[in-house]
């Protein structure tokens, strides 16, 4: 028997799994503070990997890699990580494999956190019997990633498929951090929701003004009880999320739509939402395009990484 460690580099949170084919047998959680670094998370995340190990009863022999997930643009081909967006910002000077195989004798395996989801949700979750999908993962940012005819869409500079939240869906909006004006996430992300709701004149008569925490969860519940801002700025992003979805629909031909996200918690509202606009306004002619929710919102990276690793060395 073979595992894998898996480890989901998160902006707050650096999951670590221990797998096998899929199943995941054991996971560990830190905190971490991504604008601090890698190297300064390294320390700690060895001594959860050889805790998973001794806990698991396992030898060094016993893994065959590790899959590792980041939140940035990854060159797979090379396990190299091209750039960075102030989360871990120092990875770039690191080599990776090089540590992994000083620290362990394992060979390790990159690739960026969206497409690492999708391979998850493909081969273990909701995207199973699919392949041509289209991922979305609506939260703080919004990211995505592409399979075409079972193969992860990647493109010249690694960036093919990744871009959903910068997609631009409001020619006349404002400016997105990425520097493209209008996109779908200075339109719609959580991280610009508090400036959307606190800018808009109905704020002050608004039931949002008591609510601490200006984010989807307080528009939802705001909305359903007839709050007029709530309800005017939830149908705005409901108006951002099913644009986006659908240019990713005409440009990728997708059977299937899989979302995720911190989202998802409100997933029985959305969905029917989002899937009524997708049937109304995508062209797609041979029939509608399956709008599901991500099986695994919390683990799906890990399962990818735990894939990649086993069919990067041919092991399945
Ligand atoms: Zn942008």
């Amino acid at each position: 028997m073979k595992f894998t460690i898996a480890i989901d580099l998160g902006g707050t949170i650096i999951k670590i799994g221990l797998l096998n084919n899929g199943e995941l047998i054991d996971r560990k959680e830190l905190q971490a503070q991504s604008s601090t670094g890698l190297k300064a998370h390294t320390p700690v995340l060895e001594i959860a990997i050889d805790e998973l190990m001794m806990a698991n009863q396992l030898a060094l022999t016993d893994i065959l890699g590790i899959g590792f997930s980041f939140p940035g643009l990854v060159d797979s081909s090379k396990n190299k990580i091209l750039s960075t967006n102030k989360k871990y910002d120092d990875v770039s000077d690191t080599d990776l494999v090089a540590w992994a195989w000083d620290k362990w004798a394992w060979p390790l395996y990159v690739e960026n956190d969206a497409r690492l989801a999708l391979l998850g949700e493909w081969q273990f979750g909701a995207g199973r019997g699919c392949e041509n999908i289209v991922m979305v993962t609506l939260g703080t940012g919004i990211g995505s990633a592409v399979l075409i005819e079972g193969k992860l869409l990647k493109g010249k500079h690694f960036q093919a498929g990744n871009l959903c939240g910068h997609l631009t869906v409001n020619h006349r909006g404002t400016l997105c951090t990425c520097g493209n004006k209008c996109c779908m996430e200075s339109e719609a992300a959580s991280w610009r929701l508090p400036q959307l709701i606190k800018t808009n004149p109905g704020y002050e008569s608004s039931s949002l003004k008591h609510e601490n925490l200006l984010d989807y969860e307080a528009l939802f519940r705001n909305s359903i009880n007839n709050d007029i801002l709530a309800s005017e700025i939830l149908d705005h992003c409901y108006s951002v999320w099913s644009s986006g979805i659908i240019s990713m629909i005409h440009a990728f031909d997708p059977e299937m739509i899989i979302i995720s996200g911190g989202i998802i918690k409100s997933g029985s509202v959305i969905m029917p939402e989002l899937q009524s606009r997708i049937n109304q306004y995508a062209w797609t002619p041979w029939g509608k395009v399956k709008l599901v929710e991500a099986q695994y919102p919390d683990s799906a990276a890990l399962f990818g990484a735990d894939y990649m690793v086993r069919v990067s060395l041919d092991i399945r």
